[in-house]
């Protein structure tokens, strides 16, 4: 099987510090198995887009030497393809309409997975509803090459989440699905943050007949304070005027050990060598207790 990976940044914010490990454990797992490394810009919610963070996104990823292959994919360019496969899901009936409010969710879940209220108090045809997909009480796993094998409840741990919100706009969960399938996607490999998400994807993979990518999650980088660095913790933006520190605190970062020479070499030399010696294995998984399942259930 030809390896294909990929990078899908959310263009919500400038690339930071987290956003250039994954984009460079997944260029080196790719290359280092002469693989293909595609570049997919997920622009699914226009009210959340920071403006000129897509356009960025090319020349941050050339500035530091990682060079995808083919054309870049947008994912705001591809909704008819999504449309088609909700309404395979709605055929299927693997779906069904929710139309409850945030804080009806939050007064009656408090945080956990949906209650399932609309599933038996199904909302009026011509009422806006979100479409969540029906989980069943099902005990599962998945092997992640990092942090190793992952036990889950389908119903208990993501509950029956939404595709498509109730403002029309579809959901990551659905997207990312449907395009990992059309391109191929043999291998994943992202922060951390999305391992919690990652049995959402392989329940809809397995309702459409979808093959299921490998899956790596890279410890994610967190600030002084300890928090997560995101684009909305407002993560300093990476410095396009020198790319060599910031790739050798990056390969440090991943456990890499790389060569101190390398500090006066140029951004390809240093990938070429990071190509050579990559290590997954030695990336150290994350104590349990961090990657504890969060209700991601919004609406
Ligand atoms: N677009 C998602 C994000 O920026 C990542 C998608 C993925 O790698 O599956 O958080
Ligand atoms: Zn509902």
């Amino acid at each position: 099987m030809h390896y294909i990976g990929r990078f899908a940044p959310s263009p919500t914010g400038l690339l930071h510090f987290g956003s250039l490990l994954a984009a460079l454990a997944s260029y080196l797992d790719a290359r280092s198995n002469r693989g293909t490394w595609l570049l997919r810009i997920e622009d699914l919610d226009p009210p959340r887009e920071h403006a000129g963070a897509s356009d960025s996104f090319p020349r941050t990823l050339e500035a530091f030497g990682l060079q995808w292959d083919g054309e870049i994919t947008l994912q705001s360019q591809r909704l008819g393809l999504y449309q088609e496969i909700l309404e395979q899901l709605i055929q299927q009936q693997d779906v069904y309409r929710c139309n409850c409010s945030r804080k009806q969710l939050q007064l009656r879940s408090g945080g956990l997975p949906y209650d399932g209220h609309c599933q038996q108090h199904p909302p009026n045809h011509d009422s806006p509803a979100a479409y969540r997909i029906r989980t069943a009480d099902q005990n599962n796993t998945f092997q992640d090459r990092i942090q190793g094998i992952q036990h889950y409840n389908l119903a208990t741990d993501c509950g029956d989440y939404v595709i498509r919100r109730k403002d029309n706009l579809f959901a990551y969960q659905l997207a990312v699905v449907v395009d990992d399938h059309l391109q191929q996607i043999s291998h994943v490999v992202r922060g951390c943050d999305l391992l919690t998400e990652t049995p959402k994807q392989l329940y809809l993979q397995q309702l459409l007949g979808y093959a299921t990518p490998s899956y790596a999650h890279i410890p994610v980088a967190a600030n002084a304070a300890g928090q997560k660095l995101s684009k909305q913790t407002y993560a300093t933006a990476l410095d396009l005027s020198r790319p060599v520190p910031q790739l050798l605190t990056a390969l440090e970062f991943l456990d890499q050990s790389p060569d101190p020479a390398l500090s006066d070499a140029r951004v390809d030399d240093i990938l070429q060598w990071a190509i050579e010696h990559w290590n997954i294995d030695a990336i150290p998984g994350l104590p349990a207790k961090e990657i504890a399942p969060e209700s991601t259930c919004d609406n």
